[in-house]
């Protein structure tokens, strides 16, 4: 504890006239006085502000002990030295002025904010008066009495800042009492009002504002999320209760473009980017609720409509996937234009769509816009300067029961659909209950092929391809039969198509490759004069699938055959439906060193774009022609303009189903390179065909 200085004359301020009396002889006045002295100096020892006297020299005389735990010193520490020297240099000079420190400047300073600095090396604040007693010859210096502001500043600074939070932030804040009346509005929902265009806060708020107030204070807890409209903007209210205030605070945020940006998620998610229509997601959505409707008695039957376009992947691959696109929204136009505007039509991909009828009067209700859509389609479209024509194979199912799921009516749809694709597209057919019969047996059918795959019920039967300028064998032809253990044996003809729709051909078509590879390479070990080759017919199902060109790789690897000795036959459709894929396969098979034939010329779309675009070797005429060409002279000439142009495209060409003598000096007389056909032999099993290869017969 520091002790009191004896200053010059007096021991305390302010200097007294009483004071010297004190000195003159202990009396009660004296005792009194002396208490006071006592009084005040236990004031000033303990006095939480810092006292301070400053010599004229500037040097500093007294400081009470609180300097201490104010700024870290012992007044011993700085009694003697330069006062101002705690103060913040940048504060000195106001300090000085405004505290009197001038010695030229006697009286009463004004009130200041100076830092001094902390033993620490922190500055904390100070605020101060000075009196300048320099002329005072009891004093001789200014009393300084400062008082540590720090925390007070700091919390002042804090409260500031925390209410330019409310105001400075661009989302709107509201405060209203128990009962819901607002009581406060911040800069930005005061904002908001004027953007907005109404006159009170109340107006941004839901019409059960007042509720959702009370609920919030009674549980407690926020209320989220609580969304309103206002003048076609949306905000959303986060209600925070305030107990102790007895008031709910609210946080307001414009999700106007959130929410549009959400909407414009969900409607690209349900819909179609190119024609705009539902997708088939949104489509089975709405078809699922049609039904309950129509399950609780509230609806008359729904109808589905399924209808592929006809044609769409030949125009797609001739003019091009932008003129596809463009007929596509063509149709999707035409389309809407023959429903209503209650019925949904939908794209599910591809040219499939989709049609949902609600609320109709009957099935004729659903034939009759079926007509009109097919009517509709089929008008020509100008496409990018091209007339292009297509046509829609539309089929009908009707809900009819209470058990109608979605999924099977649309089922029923597409089987109808493809019964009027199947009877030349351009129309619309009525799901029936034999279709659904024909579809069961189908499945059944499947897996009557895959069991007999199973057990080797498939055999081979060759037929020789004789060359024409030789007159001998130069192949044989694999075809396939299944060996039915009761129904005997059984024609390609009634199972190749289900093998395909199925995929059971893939299985069936290895097999076949396989088994064929292996006796041709029997019979050119036995036979050295057999020169043949071994023709194989390939599926478009087949060519769809990825394994193919490694699986024949494999196959000619394991019979040790050449390449060359293998001939893959392929319809047009799979020129036509395989597009560009097909193109790139074609000319793996092609640089493997294999004659790819076109099977059945003049039955499909006997494009000569599609000859002079893929890697074919050679064609088959088919037998419709050949046989035609005894009485109709016109077939003959035909068959003489086909031979013409495949010359012309270094094409070979075989005429298939020679029957006759007549025909086969025809086809000779018209330029055709081989001949096949019943005149020349049916096809064998694989004993009588090595029997026919031992005998090397000639036909001239
Ligand atoms: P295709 O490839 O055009 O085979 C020729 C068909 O014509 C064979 O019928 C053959 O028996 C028949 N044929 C040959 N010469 C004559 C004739 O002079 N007159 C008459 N009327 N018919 C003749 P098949 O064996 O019933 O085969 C029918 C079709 O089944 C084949 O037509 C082929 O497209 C398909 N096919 C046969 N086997 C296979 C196979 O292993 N895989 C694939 N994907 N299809 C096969
Ligand atoms: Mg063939
Ligand atoms: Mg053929």
């Amino acid at each position: 504890m520091s002790t009191f200085p004896p200053l010059p004359g007096y021991t305390l301020f302010p200097p007294a006239e009483g004071v010297r009396a004190v000195r003159e002889g202990p009396d009660p006045a004296e005792l009194a006085l002396r208490e006071s002295e006592a009084y005040f100096r236990s004031l000033v020892e303990n006095a939480r502000d810092v006292i301070h006297v400053i010599n004229a020299d500037g040097t500093t005389r007294y400081i009470t002990p609180s300097v201490r735990h104010l700024l870290g010193y012992a007044p011993e520490e700085l009694i003697g030295g330069t006062a101002l020297d705690l103060v913040h240099p940048d504060d000195r000079e106001e300090a000085t002025a405004a505290l009197r420190l001038d010695r030229y400047a006697p009286g009463a300073g004004r009130g200041l904010e100076f830092r001094m600095g902390h033993r620490d090396g922190s500055w904390r604040i100070f605020e101060g008066v000075g009196t300048n007693l320099i002329d005072d010859p009891t004093v001789r210096g200014v009393i300084v009495n400062a008082r540590d502001i720090t925390g007070r500043k700091r919390a002042e600074e804090e409260t500031a800042r925390l209410a330019s939070f409310p105001r400075g932030t661009p989302s709107p804040i509201l405060e209203c009492d128990a009962t819901g009346a607002i009581r406060y509005a911040n800069p930005a929902a005061e904002h908001a009002m004027r953007e907005l265009g109404v006159d009170s806060a109340r107006l941004l708020l839901p019409e059960d504002h007042p509720r959702i107030v009370r609920r919030a204070l009674e549980s407690g807890a926020g209320v989220r999320d609580v969304e309103v409209g206002v003048g076609g903007r949306v905000l959303a209210w986060l209600y925070h209760p305030q107990p102790a205030l007895g008031a709910v605070h609210l946080f307001g945020e414009d999700v106007t473009e959130r929410k549009q940006a959400a909407a414009r998620l969900f409607h690209d998610a349900m819909h179609d980017a190119l024609t705009g229509l539902p997708n088939r997601p949104f489509f089975m959505q709405r078809l699922t609720a049609a039904l309950v409707r129509h399950e609780r008695g509230e609806t008359t039957a729904p109808a589905v409509l399924f209808l592929d376009l006809d044609r769409f992947k030949v125009v797609n691959d001739s003019l091009g996937h932008h003129v596809g696109d463009e007929l596509l929204v063509a149709v999707a136009e035409r389309l809407r234009g023959c429903v209503r505007e209650q019925d949904t039509v939908a794209r599910f991909g591809g040219d499939e769509f989709a049609v949902l009828m609600e609320e109709l009067e009957g099935p004729a209700c659903a034939a009759r816009v079926a007509e009109r859509i097919a009517v509709a389609v089929a008008a020509p479209v100008n496409l990018s300067g091209y007339e292009v024509f297509t046509g829609a194979s539309v089929g009908i199912a009707l809900a009819n029961g209470a058990r109608d799921r979605p999924e099977y009516l649309l089922r029923n749809a597409d089987m109808a659909m493809y019964r009027a694709k199947g009877a030349g597209g351009a129309r619309y057919e009525l799901f029936d209950r034999a279709m659904h019969a024909q579809a069961l047996a189908r499945l059944q059918m499947e897996t009557d092929l895959r069991r007999a795959l199973g057990r080797g019920e498939f055999i081979l039967h060759y037929q020789p391809i004789i060359a024409l300028s030789s007159g001998r064998i130069i192949g044989v032809e694999a075809l396939c039969r299944w060996q039915h253990p009761q129904q005997g044996l059984i024609a390609p003809g009634d199972f190749i198509a289900t093998a395909e729709e199925t995929g059971v051909i893939v299985p069936l078509g290895e097999w076949v490759l396989e088994e064929a590879c292996a006796r041709l390479a029997e019979w050119r070990r036995e036979f050295a004069h057999a020169r043949i080759a071994m023709s194989v017919n390939l599926s478009a199902r087949q060519f769809a699938h990825a394994g193919l060109v490694s699986h024949i790789r494999g196959t000619l690897a394991a019979s040790g055959l050449n390449p060359r000795h293998l001939k893959l036959e392929l319809t047009e459709s799979v020129l036509v439906e395989g597009g560009g894929s097909a193109g790139a396969l074609l000319g793996e098979l092609k640089a493997l060193g294999i004659d790819l034939q076109l099977d059945d010329f003049g039955t499909g779309y006997s494009s000569l774009a599609y000859l002079h675009r893929f890697p074919i070797a050679a064609l088959k005429i088919d037998r419709s022609f050949v046989s035609g060409m005894e009485a109709d002279n016109a077939a003959a000439q035909l068959v003489r303009t086909i031979v013409g142009m495949a010359r012309g495209l270094r094409l070979r060409v075989t005429a298939e189903g020679v029957e006759t003598a007549a025909q086969l000096a025809q086809v000779r007389d018209a330029g055709c390179d081989f001949a096949q056909g019943f005149l020349i032999s049916p096809p064998l099993d694989a004993p009588s065909m090595r029997a026919l290869l031992a005998a090397d017969p000639r036909w001239r």
